[in-house]
Order: C-alpha cells, then sequence, then structure tokens
C-alpha cells in the first residue's frame, strides 16, 4: 500500500513535517495526498479529519470517487 516509504527520511520529516502534495482527488472535499520526502500517505476523511491512509480509508475513497463520478456524468 505505501510505496518507496522510507523510516530515515521520515525522521526527517518528523524534525521538519512533511511536504505533502495531493496524490488523489477523490472529490469535491476530499484528497488523498502523499509526502513528496518520505511518501508516506495521508487521507482525508468525510469527518474533516487528516488521518494516514490505510486500506480502510482507501477503500472508501474508492468508492466516494466513484459515486462522484457518477454524480458528475449524471449532471453532464
Ligand atoms: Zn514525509
Amino acid at each position: 500500500m505505501i510505496k518507496n516509504y522510507s523510516p530515515l527520511k521520515a525522521l526527517g520529516c518528523s524534525l521538519i513535517g512533511h511536504r505533502y502534495q495531493v496524490s488523489c482527488e477523490v472529490n469535491d472535499h476530499i484528497q488523498e495526498l502523499c509526502c513528496c520526502t518520505c511518501h508516506k500517505q495521508m487521507t482525508r476523511t468525510i469527518y474533516g479529519k487528516f488521518v494516514p491512509l490505510n486500506e480502510r480509508h482507501s477503500e472508501i475513497n474508492r468508492i466516494l470517487n466513484h459515486v462522484d463520478r457518477k454524480r458528475k456524468e449524471a449532471r453532464m
């Protein structure tokens, strides 16, 4: 699930902070983010929390993304 995650770089991140970039736009409110230094993956949840991306969250995000795409298709 977490590709190229580096504990050593994560240690650097814990000192200077992660540099998150959006890796996936799930819908208008939710994005998956990835630290471009240590590749730690995080996600925003439907509750507005910022949490580490685990299998459960990525499953939820896949469903939300699917629903969002259907919704946008229906609008067109
Ligand atoms: Zn990092």
